[in-house]
């Protein structure tokens, strides 16, 4: 058992002022596997007026000594990388696969940030003014439970590369990984007051950093509903807001394709990260002349995708995070069958074999039309929708049909010809990132989404601006 009942403060782990506890389980068991106690609000005021009083210390760093912070931020994470391995099998319930690239980005994020830092013009001319990128001040950081222990280093490593303290609320479903990030980031000896960690709840201490008017600014993952609670709980202080919420993203499978190819890249799109992904391509878009074709390639990739205990290096998809969460994600599965969809894979209840844990069958319904709930909201489960569409027009018509718009997928024949259709497609889709013929991440460029999927951007150039403030000075040049 687990017992976690110190948070970080002003660099020094202490005893929250908070007496609640809250008990951590293992997803693939349902065991408990031990236990948190969380901050208040009290402590969320006591580390913001630490993080206050490191300002001036942090914000006047220079960029050597903010890339010193960043290396040994990273050279620290990199060491936990076993611990921490293991916690997100076991307190997230990631198949080894997941849970390896997890664990080599949560240090490898940091070391983008620094790539970032190290060539970024903090000092440029506008006409006769020169402007100055300046740090936003204090930064609230709020993280989800899906990736919590990559969320709060690649959020601090940019705090701090812009000059920003920050005070750091992490997901309570997620003590585990916070600890041992947490005891990896004292290790790398940043300054005093440049981070806090208060693991409380959301409607507590993320409300209080949320609220509060010595934080400057909120970079938050997490639901679209939270986002916009944050919004209305910033706006008597007009925090600075990044925001990086929910998606339901379509996945355009081209009339050139190949199924043999494309039909295992959707599902891997669809399934990634157990279906507890944001970016997840979950409407999966298909020319109607090709619908059964596709449905017959998906019944013989589904094996591929099997549904097992997180430690067995086969399993694709883990369990859910939480009972509350497979209980959400059986509902839509329900509500599918409800309104008419068909199931080509999955459906209700546990995978055969499995007796225990929030395991949910890899699911594929098709007959989905775009106005149905399990087309419209976001499920966060292995749960995939198939539509179809007549011609190209009407695919984007469905792709852009949704209150989101955080990625989307164009899947077709490969080429350079194909490969430029497909670009003049993916320029049509309201989307803050359109993948074409890949799955693979580019941390160099932005990461957000339109509509509500989020505001602001992550990573790259755009990322680190997000807690700058341009500040221009008139008159200091002699012309
Ligand atoms: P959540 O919104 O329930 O919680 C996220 C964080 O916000 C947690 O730390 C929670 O304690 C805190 N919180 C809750 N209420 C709050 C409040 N009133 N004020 C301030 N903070 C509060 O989300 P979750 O269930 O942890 O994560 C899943 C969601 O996150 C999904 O919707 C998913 O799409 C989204 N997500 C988005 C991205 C992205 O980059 N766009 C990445 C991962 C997850």
């Amino acid at each position: 058992m687990h017992t976690i009942d110190k948070i970080y403060i002003n660099g020094a782990f202490v005893t929250p002022h908070g007496e609640e506890w809250f008990d951590l389980y293992n997803p693939a068991t349902e065991q408990t596997i031990g236990r948190v106690r969380l901050a208040d609000e009290a402590d969320a005021n006591a580390a913001i007026a630490a993080a206050r009083a490191a300002l001036p210390r942090i914000a006047s760093a220079s960029r050597e000594e903010r890339l010193a912070w960043l290396s040994r931020m990273e050279t620290a994470v990199r060491k936990r990388e076993a611990e921490l391995f293991d916690a997100v099998i076991e307190e997230y319930g990631a198949p080894v696969s997941r849970a390896r690239w997890m664990v080599d980005y949560a240090a490898d994020v940091i070391a983008h940030t620094a790539d970032v830092l190290r060539d970024y013009p903090f000092t440029r001319r506008a006409g006769t003014a020169e402007v100055t990128m300046t740090p936003v001040g204090v930064a609230g950081l709020i993280t989800p439970w899906n990736a919590n222990a990559s969320f709060i280093t690649g959020k601090l490593a940019t705090a701090l590369a812009a000059g920003c303290p920050a005070v750091i609320k992490p997901s309570e479903m997620s003590a585990l990984q916070t600890r041992i990030v947490t005891e990896a980031l004292h290790e790398a000896g940043l300054p005093p007051g440049a981070f806090h960690i208060v693991t409380g709840r959301g409607d507590v201490v993320g409300a209080a950093i949320t609220a509060h008017a010595d934080v400057a600014k909120i970079s938050f993952t997490g639901s679209t509903a939270v986002g916009k609670a944050i919004v209305r709980a910033g706006a008597d202080t007009l925090k600075r807001v990044t925001l990086e919420l929910g998606g339901k993203s379509p996945t355009i499978v081209l009339d050139d394709a190949d199924f043999a190819k494309v039909v295992p890249m959707a599902l891997q799109a669809g399934f990634m990260n157990s279906g507890q992904a944001c970016i997840a391509g979950t409407r999966i878009l298909v020319p109607e002349a090709r619908k059964e074709e596709f449905e017959a390639h998906v019944r013989d990739a589904i094996h591929q995708f099997p549904a097992g205990l997180p430690s067995d290096p086969t399993t694709a998809i883990g369990p859910m995070v939480s009972q509350r969460q497979w209980e959400r994600v059986q509902r839509y599965i329900a509500l599918g069958l409800e309104q008419g969809a068909r199931l080509v894979a999955g459906g209700p209840g546990r995978p055969d074999g499995l007796s225990a844990g929030w395991f949910v069958r890899p699911t594929v319904f098709t007959d989905v039309r775009n106005d149905m709930t399990i087309a419209r909201e976001e499920i966060f489960g292995p749960v995939l929708s198939i539509l179809t569409y007549r011609d190209e027009d009407e695919a984007i018509a469905i792709a852009n049909d949704t209150t989101y718009g955080l990625s989307a997928y164009v899947m077709g024949a490969d080429g350079e010809r194909a490969r430029r259709h497909a670009a003049r497609i993916a320029a049509r889709i309201e989307s803050g990132r359109v993948l074409v013929n890949t799955l693979a991440h580019e941390p160099k460029a932005p990461f957000g989404g339109f509509k509500q999927s989020g505001l602001g951007r992550e990573y790259g150039t755009f990322g680190l601006e997000a807690f700058l403030e341009p500040k221009s000075t008139l008159g200091v040049f002699a012309d």
